[in-house]
């Protein structure tokens, strides 16, 4: 077992968003989540990430509960993700972004970033060879100096994941990751993410483009109103009646 939620409940208020999910995310593949919009798959990654509370129910990655720690604590054990809206700093360039999200995410503190002491000096060595590796990895180098403003929404998207792979993650959470744009760029994105994958990161992604979907995931899971309707390979989600009725509200 390398990742897995067993029986993840998350109620707000009078809701459950989450309903009694388990989920094992398999390791180096892409493991994908669908589901109509409110089902939940968003809180989903916030219990995972420990930006949410389970209400009930346990996370387990590696044999560790993981569901009580912190979400840098979770950062720290290389889980990354990112969010179904991208924040970037719009008037930073690209580079920036990724070396102020890198600083974010790394452990110096601000006595040592202050003080300028020769750890600090090497991490900001180390953080911007970082910064480039990941701008490499998401096919970016070309745009680095450029104004975030001034990049297209798909290379945007490839910063909020650049900003993810900073930590090295061993897993990694995608919220959407094509959400707004046109057909050509979430081809491209899909690749990035099937490379990711070939990479050995394990991958889990949240998505609405059942097509690309169907053609990238190693495995998914349907949500609907809080609780798994279906799970299984592309094939076998695709012939699914609940998976029908749920995204045709018949
Ligand atoms: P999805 O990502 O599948 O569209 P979400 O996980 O965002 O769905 O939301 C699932 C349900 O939980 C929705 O009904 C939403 O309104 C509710 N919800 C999500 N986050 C909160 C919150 N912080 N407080 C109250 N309700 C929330
Ligand atoms: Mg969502």
């Amino acid at each position: 077992m390398y990742f897995e939620t067993r029986e993840l409940s998350k109620e707000f208020g009078g809701l459950t968003a989450v309903k009694e999910v388990d989920f094992a995310i398999e390791k180096g593949k892409i493991n994908a989540i669908i589901g109509p919009n409110g089902a939940g798959k968003s809180t989903f990654f916030n219990l995972i990430t420990g930006l949410h509370r389970p209400s009930s129910g346990e996370v387990f990655f590696k044999d560790q509960e993981i569901s009580h720690l912190s979400s840098n604590k979770i950062a720290e054990l290389g889980i990354a993700r990112t969010f179904q809206t991208t924040n970037l700093f719009e008037r930073a360039t690209v580079f920036d972004n990724v070396i102020v999200g890198h600083r974010l995410r790394t452990k110096t503190n601000l006595l040592d970033a202050i003080l300028r002491t020769k750890r600090c000096k090497q991490e900001e060595e180390q953080c911007k060879e970082k910064a480039w590796e990941v701008l490499q990895a998401t096919g970016l180098t070309h745009v680095a100096t450029k104004i975030v403003t001034n990049i297209s929404q798909e290379e945007k998207k490839r910063v909020a994941i650049a900003l993810a792979l900073a930590t090295d993650p061993e897993v990694l959470f995608l919220d959407e990751p094509t959400a707004g744009i046109n057909p050509d760029e979430t081809n491209g994105l899909a690749g990035l993410i099937t490379e990711l994958a070939q990479m050995g990161i394990t991958i889990c992604l949240i998505e609405h483009k059942m097509k690309m979907i169907m053609q990238m995931a190693d495995k998914i899971m349907v949500l609907n109103y809080g609780e798994k309707i279906a799970e299984g390979a592309p094939e076998e989600i695709n012939k699914n009646e609940e998976v029908i009725r749920a995204y045709l509200g018949g």
